[in-house]
């Protein structure tokens, strides 16, 4: 674990929407219970997609979408039924989940409205929610982001997460109990996570819990490339500027692909997955030309 002390600021704000159309292919709506995250990567692209004193000081300041549930309530009554990711630029387990429980009480609404659900996250306290997963499991799925169970790499990376063990725990946790789960593998960067017998652990861990792997490198946005410039080797940020950073990624996909094929194991890059995304929708596609009754 890391030592060193953050000064955390937490503050409650109103929002009047809850849900909102998604930028991804593989969701109708996102829905984002906090503005900044805690767990506070040293790669996240989130950064630029959040506004204001969560995005200046990444990790440290988070606000909390205190009415959301209430709007959320009055929403699923009159938007058409269709895939919700919980969430898209935080995480919806973050430490204040604990106290605040808005992922779990939007996670409640969404399900009983028969909304399908997307949840990814870094965290096992998604686990503190298997009894609505249990019981709705025919909507939902659980996604992790594993970039590397190496517990020295990852307090480097991701320094506030919680450790790769428990993560494994979580995974196998929910496997068990016959919920969908998925692992996205990503970013990877090269001479950071890119090592090939701790990716080979991932793989392992998703054979053995039946989880698809979404693979993916580094995309550069100007906020996440600026937060890299204060934490990674420089060597780093000119391998992913420069024309041979793809042919680095073909070269490091192809020998995963070749193991993932011989271990049987579910794995798509996370283009692939998005140019055939109709694939991998929660559920049956055909429900989602049902409407919310009114
Ligand atoms: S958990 Fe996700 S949203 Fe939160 S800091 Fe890490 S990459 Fe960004």
């Amino acid at each position: 674990m890391t030592s060193v002390m953050r000064n955390i600021v937490v503050k409650k704000i109103k929002v009047s929407k809850a849900l909102s159309k998604s930028g991804l292919p593989e969701y109708d709506y996102s829905l984002n219970p906090y503005i900044g995250c805690l767990h506070g990567c040293r790669y996240c692209y989130a950064i630029d997609f959040t506004k204001g004193d969560p995005a200046r000081r990444w990790g440290e300041i988070v606000y909390v979408k205190i009415n959301l549930p209430e709007i959320l309530r009055k929403e699923v009554k009159i938007y058409r039924r269709g895939v919700v990711g919980i969430s898209t630029i935080t995480d919806p387990y973050q430490s204040i989940e604990y106290k605040y429980n808005i992922t779990r009480r939007s996670l409640e609404i969404l399900l009983e409205n028969r909304f399908r659900v997307s949840i990814q996250t870094k965290s096992p306290l998604v686990l503190r929610d298997l009894d609505i997963l249990e019981r709705y499991k025919d909507l939902v799925e659980v996604g992790f982001t594993i970039t590397t169970l190496d517990e020295t790499k990852k307090r480097f990376i991701e320094p506030w997460t919680p450790g790769a063990e428990s993560l494994m725990y979580a995974l196998k946790r929910l496997s068990e109990k016959k919920i969908s789960t998925w692992i996205f593998v990503g970013p990877i960067i090269p001479d950071v996570n890119d090592d090939i017998n701790d990716l080979m652990r991932i793989l392992d861990l998703a054979r053995e819990t039946g989880s698809e792997i979404i693979f993916d490198y580094f995309r550069s946005h100007v906020g996440s490339i600026d937060m890299m410039r204060k934490y990674f080797d420089q060597s780093v940020i000119k391998k992913i500027l420069s024309k041979d950073y793809l042919k680095w990624w073909n070269n490091l996909i192809n020998i995963l692909m070749k193991y993932c094929s011989e271990a049987n194991i579910r794995c798509v890059t996370a283009d692939e997955y998005w140019k055939n995304i109709s694939r991998r929708r929660v559920g049956e596609e055909k429900d989602l030309l049902f409407f919310a009754e009114k």
